[in-house]
């Protein structure tokens, strides 16, 4: 396959298993630690796919879909949140950000991949 996914995430563990199970799928693997650091490597690397936690110090995964998405060089970047508190309302925001889906934590690692592969497209 080869495609790059971009995790954004602060909790290492979380990365770790995100990694894990995305690397086992085939995909190529970069990461960041904040929302910051998550918008300079996506202008850097522009991956084919970032997966974005929510809840970051430094700064918000919601601030930082709304700056990818206002940036001409990468606005065009799958982007998928990962929230811990998708209750009504949150959806709205995450989709109102630009994202293009999102998944609720605890992550289950078998929907991950099908979810993946329909906002890259190779999955109807
Ligand atoms: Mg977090």
């Amino acid at each position: 396959m080869g495609q790059r996914i971009l995790i954004i995430e602060d909790n290492p563990q979380n990365r770790l298993l995100l990694k894990d199970v995305l690397e086992f799928h085939g995909y190529e693997i970069m990461e960041a630690e904040d929302g910051q650091a998550g918008v300079e490597m996506a202008k850097k690397n522009k991956p084919d796919l970032i997966l974005m936690d929510l809840q970051m110090p430094v700064m918000d995964g919601l601030t930082a879909g709304k700056i990818i998405r206002g940036d001409a060089d990468i606005k065009n970047i799958k982007m998928i949140a990962v929230t811990s508190f998708a209750m009504s309302g949150d959806k709205e925001r995450i989709m109102e950000a630009g994202f293009d889906h999102y998944i609720s934590k605890p992550i289950d690692t078998r929907t991950l991949p099908v979810l993946i592969e329909k906002v890259l497209g190779v999955r109807p």
